[in-house]
């Protein structure tokens, strides 16, 4: 029969690499933990709506990335392919956002319909921080101390890079499309079919173009930062002397605009030179307008998100993912002969009394000559073999797998005695 396989850029991760991945996972957590940021958790899927409304009709993830379908009643929903929308619905909702401040995360997999590549995957994980409430650049500069924090302890502080840009009001965001357009139009037969078609729909997002020539041609365009309004240009200064205060080496990159409608004011990405086109590792900015725009009361806000397919495959490409990672067994115990109750009363003693240990218990029967075998093949230092003399008197022996030491037969007691003197 033909098997059945996964879709497309959507991965298994194994046990072979679960152990990184929760390493990485709680090194960011503990971090959050300790910036006093708190969990919320909301839904995968969504109404369509929600995202329409939110990351805008004319982004590439509307367009053209989104999971939809309609459930079983015809209502539209959507595989959420990013957090902030959900968390801002999540918020409102509940009324997180009335009279007070959020400091929020969430973590999980998010869905897009791209085309899977390295660090490009179509069900892909990210790490989220979004905050509400705070309208000055010090939380815009928390959450970038924040995500410096998540990146050098993690290892790869010298690997990526910060790069910081002021999108401005909304305001200031018309005047510049509409000299931006002015000058691209004059262009607009060399530019990249993309670029062409985004000249009318969303000229912003010209910026970004991969297009070599299309970025040539920009050499010469007007630039954002010289359309700032007033605010902004004070938040965006306020901003960079709180992060040369606090030692956060940054670039200004007039031309970092993000893929959703929603940012205004800082947006910032981390890059990095080591995953190709996919460089960019975590990415954020001030969203104001977003949760007056789902109807709620005009709220600050700004957050970042981390992809953390990329941030796996930087700490491997720089080779800063630690040793001993690896979860196998410490303590192998092989229950030989018509022991097993025994053997599963010990071993749940001994987890009660040494609780770090990981202990695997033979299942399945088996002679001693197999079961040792087991226990080489799990990995385990030790293989505590009881058998039904050593069960008749409450005895266990200590065989060392990898070491030259002398097995030895000793009491319950003593044995978890010795056991708890080794770590
Ligand atoms: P890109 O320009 O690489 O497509 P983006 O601007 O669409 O990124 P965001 O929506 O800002 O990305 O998402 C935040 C982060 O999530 C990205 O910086 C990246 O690390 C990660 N990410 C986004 N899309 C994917 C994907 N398809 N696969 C893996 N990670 C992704
Ligand atoms: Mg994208």
């Amino acid at each position: 029969m033909k098997k059945i396989q996964a879709i497309r850029g959507m991965n298994d991760l194994l046990p072979a690499d679960s152990p990184l991945w929760q390493y990485v996972e709680s090194v960011v957590t503990d971090i959050l933990a300790r910036y006093a940021y708190q969990e919320i958790r909301f839904p995968i899927v969504e109404s369509t709506e929600l995202f329409k409304r939110s990351i805008g009709e004319v982004t590439d993830i509307v367009e053209k990335e989104m999971y939809t379908f309609d459930d079983r009643n015809g209502d539209s929903l959507t595989l959420r392919p990013e957090g902030t929308a959900c968390c801002v619905r999540a918020c409102e909702e509940n009324g997180l956002l009335y009279n007070q401040t959020q400091r929020l995360w969430y973590m999980g997999p998010m869905f897009r319909h791209e085309r899977p590549q390295k660090g490009r995957y179509r069900q892909f994980h990210q790490i989220g921080v979004e905050t509400f409430g705070i309208q000055g650049p010090d939380i815009d500069a928390e959450v970038l101390v924040l995500s410096a924090r998540i990146l050098r302890e993690l290892g790869v502080a010298e690997h990526v890079r910060l790069q910081i840009n002021s999108l401005g009001s909304t305001e200031a965001r018309a005047a510049y499309k509409h000299a931006l357009v002015s000058y691209l139009s004059q262009v607009k037969d060399q530019l990249d079919e993309d670029s062409k078609r985004r000249l009318e729909s969303n000229p912003l997002r010209i910026l970004d173009s991969k297009d070599a020539n299309t970025q040539t041609l920009l050499n010469a365009a007007p630039v954002l930062l010289d359309y700032l309004d007033d605010a902004s240009r004070e938040h965006f200064e306020g901003l960079k002397a709180l992060l040369d205060a606090a030692g956060i080496r940054y670039e200004v990159n007039p031309r970092l605009v993000r893929g959703l409608d929603y940012y205004g004011k800082t947006a910032f990405e981390w890059v990095t030179d080591k995953l190709g086109s996919q460089s960019t590792v975590c990415a954020g900015g001030r969203y104001d307008g977003l949760v007056e725009q789902l109807g709620g009361k005009s709220t600050p806000a700004v957050g970042f998100g981390i992809g953390l397919e990329r941030l796996v495959l930087l700490l491997q490409a720089a080779e800063v993912v630690p040793e001993g990672l690896d979860q196998q067994a410490d303590i192998y115990l092989a229950a030989v002969g018509n022991v097993q109750s025994a053997a599963m009363k010990l071993a749940e003693r001994i987890r009660d009394e040494i609780p770090f240990v990981r202990l695997l218990v033979n299942c399945g029967g088996g002679n001693f000559k197999s079961q040792l075998k087991r226990a080489d093949k799990s990995g385990a230092e030790i293989a505590l073999i009881l058998g039904e003399d050593e069960a008749h008197a409450g005895k266990v022996s200590i065989k060392f797998l990898r070491d030259e030491i002398e097995q030895q037969t000793l009491a319950f007691d003593e044995a978890i005695a010795y056991l708890q003197s080794l770590e």
